[in-house]
């Protein structure tokens, strides 16, 4: 059988040929499920001149990589236990790395590229079977090239999953798993082309879950104790959802049900009749679950519910209906879920998705690289003043999708030029490190530039109000008002006290204060310029895009309170309970 590569896979080849060329980095590629990953692995085999090690976590892509390797050059070896084949000795060899780990001895004759599949498995851990095999490889052959592939370069907890992206953009700093993303395809130009199938976002549901009072771990996890408990005061809604999953699915052949944790999953199938449903989840045994996958590729039931299961190397495409019934936080986890119903397939036209959990992603959300601050935030751009740089951050926008307010902290951009390469400085928010005045993240407790300790602003509250004199105002609310030339700042208390600052515009000069004082301090959209008001009217028409400070450091001098000091982002004791 003659394969030929579509354009996009051919470009990803071509990308990881230019790279190792030049570079020993490890590198990834970034392509969609339901792109043909394997069709790329496949020409990288056949086209490599040394041997190729293909690894990936479980025998049914061990399986079908060889499978496409076989269709493009000669067969590979197979070494998987689960598939029971142990040959190690062809040019290319394709393993689970479970087993391979294993028996690392057994691969002590040189590859010159190993290509994990599902790359962003990858654990850190020195002692995980990946990091144990790729250490004795890199002792056979010292210059062996990595190269991993992947549809989510993103890992909740860790972030991304490598330090650069080809785009420009600094990924994760700190410890990566891969130095450089060499190649990335969205997921829109494979559906406008016909290779994915399109999804029909569906939001006319008759009841959804609120799951916005959920807090994160930092991980960006929820609770399973906290879901249940929300779920467990969601009255019939679960009933009612199901209900309507049965209707719209009428001409439906596949339906997958993501639920939030094993309870909820068991009410939900209690409400389906029992001979078109099964329910999978993380306890239920290796083979009963392949069987049941099995008879669900086989049409012989409709309904398969799983509790964060079936994300990725799973594949049935005649799905054509995703329920998404579980909170998520990750962008990357939603767009997997949907995922699983883009496969092509005879007769289907489009698969439905319904968000029961009013995630509020769409399947062409890009990543955002950082834990989700509130259910109301989307992605946004957000050009860097400096290097301008077209950051991705969280951020609100109003109808008409202009932005109001953004969450970001540090530009992303990539600087490389020859007297710098690295991450651009430039920080939309910071707090100044008060003995060398270096910007420094508003969480950081070292200063980056002179390592000296930051002021934890309780330890300076706590003394600085065991003296006299001293008020700590915990700002509620904030109301701008024009007086004639003067710009008059209310900032109102949970007691309802007020706390007013003015502002005379009459001059250049005070109008420049101002700017310095009111609006670079107060502004939702760090880094951005503002109009240049010129009347304090103008500056209160554009109330929306400034924010109140969180607390206010008060000090009485004679007979009035004088403002010490304003913190905007502040986290600690003194906030104020939402
Ligand atoms: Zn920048
Ligand atoms: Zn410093």
């Amino acid at each position: 059988m003659k394969l030929s590569l579509r354009d996009y896979q051919q470009d990803s080849v071509d990308a990881a040929i230019k790279h190792f060329q030049s570079s020993t980095d490890s590198a990834v590629i970034a392509l969609p499920t339901g792109a043909g990953k394997s069709i790329v692995i496949a020409e990288l085999a056949r086209i490599a001149k040394g041997r190729v090690l293909v690894l990936t976590h479980v025998k049914e892509l061990v399986e079908q990589n060889a499978e496409k390797v076989g269709l493009l050059t000669e067969d590979a070896d197979v070494y998987s236990a689960g598939l029971k084949q142990k040959n190690t000795a062809g040019k290319t060899v394709v393993a689970s790395v479970q087993s391979a780990a294993r028996a690392a001895e057994k691969f002590s004759e040189a590859f010159s590229l190993v290509i994990i599949d599902e790359c962003h498995r990858i654990s850190l851990n020195k002692d995980s079977q990946y990091q144990l095999l790729l250490n004795h490889l890199k002792q056979v052959n010292p210059s062996i090239r990595l190269l991993g592939l992947t549809a989510t370069p993103y890992r909740l907890g860790t972030g991304w999953i490598y330090r650069h992206h080809y785009h420009g953009k600094v990924g994760n700093t700190d410890n990566p798993i891969f130095e450089k993303c060499i190649f990335e395809l969205p997921i829109r130009p494979l559906i406008k082309r016909g290779f994915l199938t399109p999804p029909k976002m569906f939001d006319g549901v008759t009841a959804q879950y609120d799951f916005s009072a959920l807090s994160m771990t930092p991980s960006g996890e929820y609770s399973e104790t906290k879901v249940n408990s929300i779920l467990s005061h969601v009255g019939r809604a679960t009933k009612a959802i199901v209900h309507q999953i049965q209707s719209v699915s009428q001409n439906r052949k596949g339906v997958i049900i993501f639920a939030a944790t094993v309870r909820h999953a068991r009410e939900v199938v209690s409400y389906l009749e029992e001979s078109e449903t099964a329910l999978i989840t993380a306890d239920t045994p290796q083979d009963e679950r392949a069987l049941l996958i099995k008879s669900f590729k086989n049409e012989q039931f409709k309904f398969l519910v799983n509790v964060a299961v079936l994300t990725t190397g799973f594949d049935a495409p005649h799905v054509d209906f995703i329920a998404i019934l579980r909170p998520t936080a990750s962008v990357s986890l939603f767009q997997q879920m949907v995922g699983r119903g883009l496969r092509l397939s005879e007769g289907k036209k489009d698969c439905l998705v319904i968000d029961y959990a009013a995630n509020g992603y769409d399947l062409y959300f890009p990543e955002v690289g950082q834990v989700k601050p509130n259910s109301r935030s989307v992605p946004v751009q957000v050009h860097c003043p400096v290097c301008s740089f077209a950051n991705t951050f969280w951020g609100l926008t109003d109808d008409d999708g202009d932005l109001i307010e953004h969450f970001g902290r540090r530009c992303q951009g990539l600087i490389d030029e020859q007297n710098y390469k690295g991450q651009c400085d430039f920080r939309f928010r910071s707090k100044s490190c008060p003995d060398c005045g270096a910007e420094n993240d508003i969480a950081a407790r070292i200063c980056q530039t002179c390592q000296s300790t930051l002021i934890d602003p309780d330890k300076r509250l706590k003394q600085v109000l065991s003296q006299q004199h001293h008020h700590l105002f915990k700002c509620q609310d904030m109301i701008l008002h024009a007086d004639g030339e003067t710009l008059k700042v209310q900032y109102i208390d949970i007691e309802g006290n007020d706390f007013i600052r003015k502002f005379k515009m009459e001059t250049k000069a005070q109008i420049r204060a101002m700017f310095a004082i009111f609006i670079h301090t107060h502004t939702k959209t760090p880094g951005l310029s503002h109009p240049r008001y010129t009347s304090p009217k103008q500056v209160v028409d554009a109330a929306d895009t400034f924010r109140k400070p969180d607390l206010l450091l008060l000090k009485k001098e004679k007979k009035y309170w004088k403002l010490m000091e304003s913190y905007f982002d502040y986290h600690g004791r003194y906030q104020i309970e939402a």
